[in-house]
């Protein structure tokens, strides 16, 4: 298995996974992207926040970690995480369950530091979210994920296009795989933090309702919750 490092561009890292088990090889995956610094944040405790779940079914992408994020070296660690969990068990999943068995990824994997505007974090910039690209690309190859959670605009339009927020939350979504196997199911949801009111509206509450009534289908059908769980 190769990884990409601290220096290299941004391109690969690839991997061979016959022969090791998914569980390997995200532990070595986790290994080297921990180690990564391409984007040469100068605050030395800016490092990459990555997910503990090692033997996954489905993915969900954020945007990128806040600051509570890199204190508590986890991902969705701070308010707009226990928003996400109360979401999440509301699909029949709890934070423990999801932490374990949905590999929690990102757009970038290192805090940007806040918004200039003063509301909420810093949105990535293009060069930022091209340099850590690869890093995402190598989970989807490795983990072939049978259900994908894209959380927020920037992670919605990296699957699904640059579509309104409207036309896609609420519905399923179906993304091939890069190596032509089986369809990926996507269901994306709206950022969890208080810096977008999107949410807010009533009509896009029943769309959140309904992305989370289709999440707790598919968790069912996955074997993740029990098969009677309500949502
Ligand atoms: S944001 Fe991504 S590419 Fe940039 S240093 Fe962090 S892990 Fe590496």
């Amino acid at each position: 298995m190769g990884a990409g490092g601290p220096g290299d561009t941004g391109v690969g890292p690839r991997y061979e996974v016959s022969g090791a088990s998914l569980e390997c090889a995200l532990r070595a995956h986790v290994a080297a992207l921990s180690a990564c610094r391409r984007c040469g944040f100068s605050d030395p405790a800016v490092v990459p926040v990555v997910s503990r779940a090692r033997a996954p079914l489905v993915m969900l992408v954020g945007q990128a970690p806040g600051q509570v994020e890199i204190g508590a070296s986890r991902p969705f660690a701070g308010r707009a995480g226990r928003t996400l969990f109360r979401w999440l068990a509301r699909a029949g999943l709890d934070e423990a369950a999801a932490r374990d068995q949905v590999y929690i990824a990102a757009i970038t994997r290192c805090y940007p530091g806040p918004s200039p505007s003063g509301r909420g974090d810093r949105v990535p910039s293009p060069h930022e979210q091209e340099l850590c690209a690869s890093w995402l690309e190598a989970e989807l190859e490795l983990i072939k994920p049978a259900l994908l959670i894209p959380v927020g605009r920037l992670a919605i339009s990296r699957f699904l296009g640059p579509r309104p927020m409207h036309e896609l939350v609420g519905r399923r979504h179906e993304r091939p795989a890069a190596d032509g196997g089986e369809l990926a199911r996507v269901i994306p949801l709206p950022h969890p933090s208080g810096a977008s009111s999107w949410v807010n509206v009533p009509r896009n509450r029943a769309l959140l309702n309904r992305s989370l009534a289709l999440l707790g289908h598919e968790f069912r059908a996955l074997g993740l919750t029990p098969a009677l769980a309500r949502v």
